[in-house]
């Protein structure tokens, strides 16, 4: 019988590849059949034709990236082609980290740090997640997203002025009850930024009854931007452990590390902390690969920081890409004066040791996570550098780990940890969600000077079934889901 007679015909065949499939497991030699938005079968494809056929002359090819601490929530509409991800291979993005999200947002009520860093109150346009969600679907981005409920959002709705209080049982009743129409609506967990104004004055008990809703949904989860990132992360470490056996929810740690010189090694303590813990309990953490952090610019981040970087202010827009030091030089003012003047503003710090975050970035249950923060003049360049920057310098440079396992910690561990179905792995019935790359030449070309760039060697990027990144382009196809439970 000729072999065309029995072909199982699809859209498109990867052929000639490496594949490291997103499980951990050891890369192996073939191809990839994608029909539709599916995998329809993976390694030995000789009985598959399809229209089109892409030689990969033996480069990589593995799931898309996760990148699952993103605060994309806005840059998903302003920017739908997300050139800063897909050229990254990052094909899924978790919005609504650190306690704020895009939705569901009461406007009107108060608009504190670090709410800018999502826009201008008026971009909080969306009253309930199932309004978010409807958007997306009707204007898609690129890429997928699942998004998470801020808690900070939702005091703000609750509490407005009142947020420097702890919530009384009213405020815990009406923060509840709009968590739980956004988890009905398609949220996929909660996320909190005890370290910023609108959260500081929570206790914890406050969060762990928040937390006790996530119980109500099958795979809804707890991420927290943890109450001290510096001289008590050790403290803030046990407090979210213990959040999360109280509350019985899985946990994730956004953007673990050490901050403060004073600090430094001290990531011994907390990962032995955190491998104690899951030992008994479900709880990750995200970690991004750079010594430095960005977020708003405030004066207490400052003082835990070796040096300080504008990456933007509303009324100075002429500061970003300065040093801090060099601005209060030229103004002759008070740091504090400075703060004041440049608000809002962002800023990144220089405020980590690269030991902590080689230590971090491969503890059990590490993920990659870019924090990024789209829409500043000078971003940090973790927004379009992070994930080719840990498979350049931390596999292939300082041999840190193999590809496998970092390619594990940027796609199938974060797709179990978040509960994204079918995602995160190269098996047959699994969404097309695929990166093609060189590991030889993979590198960030996004630097501190010039951080928007485009990371080498990522040939080309799937996601549903559809190429969205292809020879250093976005191709403007816009297949993007809103991913929920
Ligand atoms: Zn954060």
């Amino acid at each position: 019988m000729d072999a065309r007679d029995t072909a199982q015909i699809c859209d498109v065949i990867i052929e000639n590849a490496c594949i490291v499939d997103g499980t951990g497991a050891t890369r192996f030699a073939g191809g990839v059949a994608v029909e539709r938005d599916r995998i329809a079968a993976v390694g030995d494809i000789s009985g598959w034709k399809a229209d089109e056929t892409i030689d990969a002359g033996g480069l990589v090819i593995a799931p898309g990236f996760i990148d699952c601490h993103t605060h994309d929530d806005r840059a998903v509409f302003a920017t739908p082609d997300m050139a800063a991800k897909v050229s990254q291979g990052v094909t899924t993005v978790v919005a609504g980290n650190c306690g704020i999200s895009l939705a569901p947002f009461t406007q009107g009520n108060g608009f504190p740090p670090p709410f800018p860093l999502l826009g201008d109150e008026s971009d909080f346009r969306f009253a309930d997640v199932a309004a978010y969600r409807a958007q997306f679907e009707r204007t898609p981005a690129a890429l997928n997203l699942a998004l998470l409920t801020g808690h900070s959002s939702l005091r703000v709705a609750a509490m407005g002025d009142r947020l420097d209080e702890a919530a009384s049982s009213a405020d815990l009743d009406a923060m509840a009850s709009s968590l739980r129409q956004a988890l009905a609506e398609g949220a996929i967990g909660f996320s909190t930024g005890l370290g910023y104004p609108p959260a500081r004055a929570a206790p914890q008990q406050e969060i762990v009854e928040l937390a006790r809703v996530l119980r109500e949904f099958d795979g809804a989860l707890y991420a927290t931007h943890m109450r001290d990132e510096g001289d008590h992360v050790l403290d803030a470490v046990r407090e979210t452990v213990e959040t999360g056996r109280e509350a019985d929810v899985p946990v994730v740690i956004s953007h673990h590390k050490c901050a403060g010189p004073k600090n430094y090694g001290r990531s011994r303590d907390t990962l032995s902390e955190i491998a104690k813990a899951r030992k008994h309990q479900r709880l990750g953490l995200d970690v991004y690969p750079y010594t430095a952090s960005s977020t708003v610019l405030l004066p207490e981040y400052i003082r835990e920081s070796e040096d300080v970087l504008i990456t933007g202010s509303a009324p100075h827009p002429e500061a970003a890409g300065r040093r801090l030091v060099d601005i209060v030089a030229e103004w002759g003012c008070t740091m504090d004066e400075a703060v004041e003047r440049l608000y809002p503003a962002g800023a990144i710090y220089f405020q980590m040791d690269e030991e902590d975050l080689k230590r971090i970035l491969s503890s059990p249950g590490a993920m990659v996570g870019s924090d990024g923060l789209p829409g500043q003049e000078r971003p940090h360049p973790r927004l379009w550098g992070t994930f080719p920057r840990v498979l350049a310098r931390y596999v292939r440079e300082q041999k840190l780990f193999e590809l496998e396992n970092a390619v594990h910690r940027m796609s199938g561990l974060s797709a179990q940890t978040f509960g994204l179905q079918e995602r995160g792995r190269i098996a047959r019935g699994c969404y097309a969600d695929l990166v093609l790359f060189d590991p030889e030449t993979v590198e960030d070309a996004a630097t501190f000077d010039v951080p928007a760039q485009p990371a080498r060697g990522i040939e080309a990027v799937f996601v549903n079934g559809s190429i969205v990144w292809q020879s250093g382009k976005t191709t403007g196809a816009r297949p993007g889901r809103f991913v929920h439970h």
